[in-house]
């Protein structure tokens, strides 16, 4: 069972998949929580000192995408076990398709060589509204924001990644479940929890 979390800037993505994890395991599942980037790579795209170029950058999540499925989600899926990741392909369409406008038949292409056809059995989309992001900045409420990405992208980028989201929920509706997220994450959670119970 291959579940992936999707959404953009504090979504609450890292959260919610840690809480998934927990709730599974209680029901007695083995739970495998991974996320991508990962390692070296994450660290070279996170790095705003290097510049990264648009095609650049799909390249480099692409690379890291083929070597995480190959060598962690691959393997654990054999083992039985659940695997619940933190971003997957839906992330590169949103991001390096509409929001760095890189070509999105190019991009579903990559994405689909790069996970060899993985595709997850469910996908959580947290919706988060671009001015609640900002809000929630200002709140400092997700002390974990990275490097201010919410800051270095304009307004109009966050925008345009939501919308990327939001089409590919449009497009995959039965894979993609859309969760808005709410005023506390105990609210958010029981919604994810109704999602996953009609799943399993
Ligand atoms: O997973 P997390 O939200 O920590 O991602 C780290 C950063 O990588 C985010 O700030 C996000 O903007 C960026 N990212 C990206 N393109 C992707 C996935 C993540 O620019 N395909
Ligand atoms: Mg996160």
């Amino acid at each position: 069972l291959f579940i992936t979390f999707e959404g953009g800037e504090s979504s609450g993505k890292t959260t919610h998949s840690r809480l998934l994890k927990k709730y599974l395991e209680e029901k007695g599942y083995e739970v495998l929580l991974t996320r991508e980037p990962d390692g070296a790579v994450r660290d070279i795209l996170l790095n705003p000192d290097l510049n990264i170029v648009p095609l650049s950058e799909l390249f480099l999540f692409e690379a890291a995408r083929a070597q995480h499925v190959k060598k962690i989600v691959f393997p654990a899926l054999r083992a039985g076990k659940v695997v619940i990741c933190d971003r997957f392909t839906d992330s590169t369409v949103a991001y390096q398709g509409y929001g760095r406008k890189l070509d999105l038949q190019l991009i579903d292409r990559l994405n689909s060589v790069a996970s060899f056809g993985l595709i997850p059995v469910l996908t959580i989309y947290l919706d988060i509204s671009i001015s609640e992001v900002f809000l929630n900045k200002s709140k400092k409420l997700n002390k974990k924001i990275c490097c201010d990405r919410i800051e270095r992208e304009s307004l109009q980028f966050h925008e345009r990644v939501r919308e990327g989201y939001r089409s590919q929920a449009e497009k995959y509706p039965e894979r993609i479940k859309i969760v808005k997220t709410q005023e506390t994450f105990e609210k958010t959670e029981a919604l994810i929890r109704e999602i996953i119970d009609l799943v399993l």
